[in-house]
């Protein structure tokens, strides 16, 4: 009876198809940028085409586009900047 979990679960959004693996393409805002990448691993219900993406997946994606972790380097960026001009040439 559990076997169905394997290959698919209920759609969360229609609650009445079945969401499972295929690939699709993912277009969304993710980490502030707009991504679209086709061929994308996902489970997406077969009747309203709700697409559920693994958060591991996307993670790898944005290393494969990026080469770089996500979050952190954005938020070191911008305060370094704000650091190193601060209080300079006021002499
Ligand atoms: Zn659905």
């Amino acid at each position: 009876m559990n076997d169905a979990k394997s290959k698919g679960y209920a759609c969360p959004r229609c609650t009445v198809g079945r969401c499972s693996p295929r690939k699709t393409t993912f277009a969304e805002v993710y980490h502030g940028h707009l991504l679209s990448v086709p061929n994308v691993s996902a489970f997406v219900c077969d009747v309203c085409h709700f697409a559920e993406f693994d958060p591991e997946t996307l993670e790898a994606l944005w290393v494969d586009l990026y080469g770089e972790a996500p979050q952190d380097d954005f938020q070191s960026v911008a305060g370094q900047r704000r650091d190193s001009t601060y209080g300079e040439g006021s002499n």
